[in-house]
């Protein structure tokens, strides 16, 4: 006999491409699915939570704009390794009221992505969250191939290497900025919603680093470059001094000047952006283009003894700059 869940499987299955072969040697319909590297390559793994209400809001996050940011958020962890994506698990807990139409959408949304990234699914599981709590919870583990030993890691910035930042940083919070004004609504800002709603994980750059060797150390910006930067330090011992002048900041549009949004506050703080953050010894920064396949490559600032983030106004001085990125929907100051 079919239950319900073994339908919803069967909807998704169907959905989102899923086809074994290669890397993945038993796909979905056994009791867990059999992965093979080739012999030269590594597994590479991450998971990463998406819950209604902590990372998306269900009235202004369309269902298909769920299913792709879901996936793009953990792929892009696969592509701050280094890594070529492969395959993805999926836990996903849904109310009884959202397993139609609302289901469709965010699978199709889910489907152009794991297209888009060459992901297929691997397997995964479907609950009913309790109803207490009726919130859609989506749980993505991505696994990737890297050459071995070939992956970007955090730890390998020295002190003198150059820091770079790939994209714009500020575009995903200036659109939840629209969001929580409720102003995604209105059709003119549309086109001020695509970094918020259509993450693009780094793939081509991060795979074009680690072939290439020239990065130290390498992550990707989810959660804002102030919190991110730090990261990397903390995790290659160092302290970093970067530029006002040099980071690339979203413009914020004449007409939305009334609002306090300032771009340098939403760069340096502002999440979601998904683009890398990487360091290169000094002697080789000039190795590194002035964009990368349509994407600027920005050398913002300079690795420095100690610990600590510093950033130089245009005046020459000094200030720290403290962790306080992406916290979600979180109350925060501003
Ligand atoms: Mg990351």
């Amino acid at each position: 006999m079919k239950t319900g869940e073994d339908n919803l499987i069967e909807r998704i299955r169907r959905r989102i491409p899923s086809t074994a072969g290669g890397a993945l040697q038993v796909g979905i319909g056994d009791d867990a699915a059999v992965l093979r590297a080739p012999p030269d390559a590594d597994w590479v793994a991450t998971c990463d939570p998406f819950l209604e209400d902590v990372h998306f809001l269900a009235a202004a996050h369309p269902a298909e704009v769920v299913g792709y940011k879901a996936l793009a958020r953990a792929t892009s962890d696969i592509a701050a390794m280094g890594a070529r994506p492969e395959v993805f698990l999926l836990n996903l807990a849904i109310p009884a009221n959202r397993a139609g139409r609302w289901l469709d959408g965010m699978l199709s949304g889910m489907a152009r992505a794991a297209r888009k990234f060459g992901l297929r699914l691997a397997g995964g599981d479907t609950s009913r969250p309790s109803e207490k709590h009726p919130k859609i919870a989506l749980n993505i583990t991505v696994m990737g191939l890297a050459r071995r030993g070939r992956v970007l890691r955090r730890s390998g910035a020295r002190r003198g290497d150059a820091i770079f930042v790939s994209g714009r940083l500020g575009a995903a919070q200036l659109g939840l900025e629209l969001i929580l004004r409720g102003m995604h609504r209105q059709r003119k800002w549309k086109h001020l919603l695509a970094a918020q709603f259509y993450p693009a994980p780094a793939l081509q750059l991060g795979q074009w680093l680690a072939q290439r060797g020239v990065a130290s150390a390498a992550m990707d910006i989810s959660d804002g470059l102030s919190s991110d930067l730090h990261r990397l330090c903390k995790a290659s011992g160092v302290g970093a001094r970067i530029y006002r002048e040099k980071i690339p900041c979203v413009t914020v549009p004449d007409k939305l000047r009334a609002l306090p949004l300032d771009a340098l506050t939403m760069a340096l703080h502002g999440g979601e952006d998904y683009g890398l953050l990487f360091t290169v010894p000094k002697r080789w920064a000039a190795r590194i283009p002035k964009s990368f396949r349509g994407t600027a490559l920005t050398r913002i600032g300079e690795i420095v003894r100690g610990r600590g983030l510093t950033l130089t106004g245009a005046d020459g001085k000094r200030s720290a700059i403290e962790p306080r990125g992406w916290d979600h929907f979180r109350p925060r100051a501003r």
